[in-house]
């Protein structure tokens, strides 16, 4: 779960980064204002979740009230990278003496948090580990150790940090870990990490992700998903706890386990359909949840033809009929009607089949094998009639 840089910066000035103060704004008037609270010159900055805001032209500095309005016109609606601009941070600005790189992550091969410094900063770090790597530190810390005062000054003066500031960096990069380990983050990332003339050290920029996964254990960051950038039908999902990725296409996918609803998704694709959606029912989901799921895939309004793939193991095929046959009578899904093909095998399949036989919906098609269930949704997405009623 990515989060905007002024939600990534509210983590950090928890855990005692220094950052500029600044507001969050989604209006040309509210950008005024907020300019005349933070006082000026300011930054005006893009709030989207990519990076390269700069070089796109979606990070400007306003000496005047005239200048955050022109900006502010400018960049609200802009397309970054495919990403459209609709909230903007306003932040005191800093004057910059130096740029640094300050990143913590998860080392997965060495089984390690990992400390990234480097005094090449502001630019593409990438492109630093790629033509200098000398110049990147990467500094591996021992998980129940910690990352000590001591052990992050040593990495900014192997990093070439200024004397002068090397205890500053060290703090900035033990509040980092502290961000990424407290928050449960699986990235936490500063670019650039500035020395103002002043020698003070702060993060003129923020790069976090937070692991989805443990969200629960942050009440407070619940919010955070909630950004507007958030797709309706994901964020709606995510609520009713069911695993839905929103996709391009048009055939609504339904499938139990993540490994069958990937392997669903390749055999549309292969069959020359497009998936509108990745979703995954889960072991053992009964009638309710099969229903809701229904009702989630359909309220795509993109969506042509649904395929349901179902092995059942702790599923059984008996319930998902039941919730599918449930779904046709509350929500009326077969008045929409969208064509569905029912792929049942496993725990209680026969039933399923039966149950499905029995209700007679309209637009239900039954398959056998997952490649039969593939050709026959992209043909009926496709306008094309099938056989076989389920
Ligand atoms: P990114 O391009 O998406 O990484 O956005 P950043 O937040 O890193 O900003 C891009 C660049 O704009 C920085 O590397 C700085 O050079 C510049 N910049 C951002 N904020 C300020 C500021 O407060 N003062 C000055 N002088 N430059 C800034
Ligand atoms: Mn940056």
């Amino acid at each position: 779960m990515d989060l905007l840089e002024y939600q990534g910066k509210e983590l950090f000035a928890r855990h005692g980064l220094r950052v500029s103060s600044g507001k969050a704004v989604t209006t040309v008037d509210g950008a005024v204002e907020a300019a005349g609270e933070v006082g000026y010159p300011v930054v005006v900055k893009a709030q989207v979740l990519i990076g390269g805001r700069g070089k796109a032209g979606g990070v400007k500095l306003a000496a005047d009230e005239s200048e955050v309005r022109t900006h502010a016109q400018n960049i609200l609606g802009m397309d970054i990278h495919g990403h459209t601009v609709r909230t903007l941070w306003i932040e005191h600005a800093s004057d910059i003496a130096t740029e640094y790189y300050a990143s913590v992550l998860l080392d997965r091969s060495a089984k390690k948090p990992l400390v990234m410094f480097s005094v090449e900063g502001g630019v593409d770090i990438e492109q630093v580990a790629e033509e200098s790597p000398e110049k990147l530190i990467r500094h591996h810390v021992d998980p129940l150790e910690g990352l000590s005062h001591e052990e992050a000054a040593g990495i900014a003066t192997e990093g070439g940090a200024d004397a002068d500031v090397v205890e500053g960096v060290a703090d900035a990069l033990v509040a980092l870990y502290e961000v990424w380990l407290q928050e449960d983050a699986t990235l936490a990332e500063i670019n650039p990490l500035i020395v103002t003339p002043e020698r003070e050290v702060k993060a003129l920029d923020a790069k976090v992700s937070l692991d989805g996964n443990a969200l629960y254990r942050h009440p407070e960051n619940q919010s955070l998903a909630d950004s507007e950038n958030e797709d309706p039908l994901e964020r709606r999902a995510k609520e009713e706890g069911v695993q839905y990725v929103k996709l391009d296409g048009d055939i609504g996918i339904l499938g139990n386990g993540a490994g069958l609803v990937m392997s669903t998704l390749d055999v549309v694709a292969q069959a020359g359909g497009s998936p509108a959606n990745f979703l995954d029912a889960g072991g053992g989901s009964d009638a309710e949840k099969i229903k809701q799921a229904v009702e989630l895939i359909l309220a795509n309004d993109a969506v042509k033809a649904v395929l349901f793939n179902i092995f059942g193991g702790i599923t059984r095929g008996d319930e998902v009929a039941r919730g599918l046959i449930a779904a046709f009578d509350d929500i009326g899904a077969g008045g929409k009607s969208i064509p569905f093909v029912v792929r049942l095998d496993g725990t209680n399949d026969v039933e399923g089949r039966r149950l499905l036989q029995e209700a007679a919906l309209p637009n239900v098609h039954a398959a056998e094998t997952m490649n039969e269930a593939a050709e026959m949704v992209v043909a009926l997405a496709a306008g094309d009639s099938v056989g076989a009623q389920a």
